[in-house]
């Protein structure tokens, strides 16, 4: 087995995780990014971004993270598959183990991202990949001419919403309030789609049919009224907010009740050399540009980490 120990390990690759990798890169650090179940992040699922500076027309969410990649490859990141089942950050250098393999490194930066919540519907489970799915720009396609449910009510169900216009016939968007936590113009925008129908005050009790192994309705209940009902639909899109990806450092570094990281300074964990940048340490902004804000910085503190501990 090697005895290489690695400067920085940068756990995931959305913008965050790639900025770091720039920046780091740059430094001649040769960073080591752990790419994580959902590589490029939750940008490689969007459509356009249309408020990242420096695109006048936007651009589109993959593209964009790829160009990142090729930058940090251009000043030697280095990129692996794999997913960390175990942290050990008592002892130093660090270890992560990745599959069989431990990766031994003197700094981490935790740029794990937030992935889709789901709703915890007795049938949700066996019905996703067949009409119950969290990315609309993957799976939208699949519903051509169909009606399809949206379930949330912030910016989030709103682009999804709007984005499924493209192939439904129609679009459902079912909130569980009647008032909206998404940004005005998004509502705004979706509202005066005619293609979208909104039912607010009302929640998903299941998804049918398992048995056959497709999406036929949603069971639904009126929260205000008791009113329970059955919507025919063929696909249920969940557009309900996200989890943080940190449960590895569950216990080991501090979180928040959600299990966001808890983040001080900007990106310290609290722990010497470990810092945390993007949707693993962010409920409030949660945006590509502050997630690459926040991966800039953390790549900052690890260079002055490592000069200060001599590396
Ligand atoms: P969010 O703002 O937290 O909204 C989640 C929505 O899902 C809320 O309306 C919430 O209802 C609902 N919800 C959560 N759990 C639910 C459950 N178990 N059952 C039913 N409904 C549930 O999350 P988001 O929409 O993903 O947005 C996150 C951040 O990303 C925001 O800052 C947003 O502005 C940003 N974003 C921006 C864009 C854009 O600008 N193009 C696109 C996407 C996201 P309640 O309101 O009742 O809590």
């Amino acid at each position: 087995m090697s005895e290489e120990i690695r400067n920085v390990v940068i756990l995931g690759s959305g913008c965050s995780g790639l900025t770091a990798a720039i920046y780091t890169g740059r430094a001649n650090l040769k960073p080591l990014v752990l790419e994580g179940h959902e590589p490029g992040g939750q940008l490689s699922m969007t459509t356009l971004v249309e408020n990242f500076p420096g695109w006048p027309e936007g651009i589109m969410g993959p593209e964009l993270v790829d160009n990142m990649r090729k930058q940090a490859e251009r000043f030697g990141a280095e990129f692996r598959m794999g997913h960390v089942s175990a942290v050990d950050i008592k002892n130093r250098p660090f270890t992560l183990t990745v599959g069989k393999e431990e990766i031994k490194t003197q700094a981490i930066i935790i740029a794990s991202g937030a992935s889709a919540r789901w709703l915890g519907l007795p049938n949700e489970k066996a019905l996703i990949g067949h009409g119950v799915s969290s990315c609309a720009t993957c799976d939208g396609f699949f519903f051509s001419g169909k009606e399809i449910a949206v379930i949330g009510g912030g910016d989030s169900a709103m682009e999804e919403a709007l984005f499924l216009t493209r192939f439904a016939s129609r679009v459902t968007l079912i909130h569980r309030r009647s008032a909206f936590r998404a940004s005005k113009i998004m509502l705004d925008r979706a509202r005066a789609n005619g293609k979208i129908h909104f039912l607010t005050d009302t929640v998903v009790e299941d998804v049918l049919d398992p048995a056959a192994k497709e999406v036929t309705a949603l069971k639904l209940r009126n929260v205000v009224s008791g009113k329970v009902w059955d919507l025919p639909v063929s696909a249920m899109f969940l557009g309900i907010g996200h989890e943080p990806n940190a449960k590895m450092f569950q216990g080991l570094l501090e979180t928040d009740d959600d299990g966001y990281l808890k983040i001080r300074d900007y990106v310290h964990t609290g722990v010497p050399g470990i810092y945390a940048c993007g949707d693993v340490a962010d409920r409030r902004y949660r945006q590509a540009i502050t997630a690459s804000g926040t991966g800039c910085m953390a790549a900052i503190e690890v260079e002055k980490y490592l000069e200060e501990v001599g590396h």
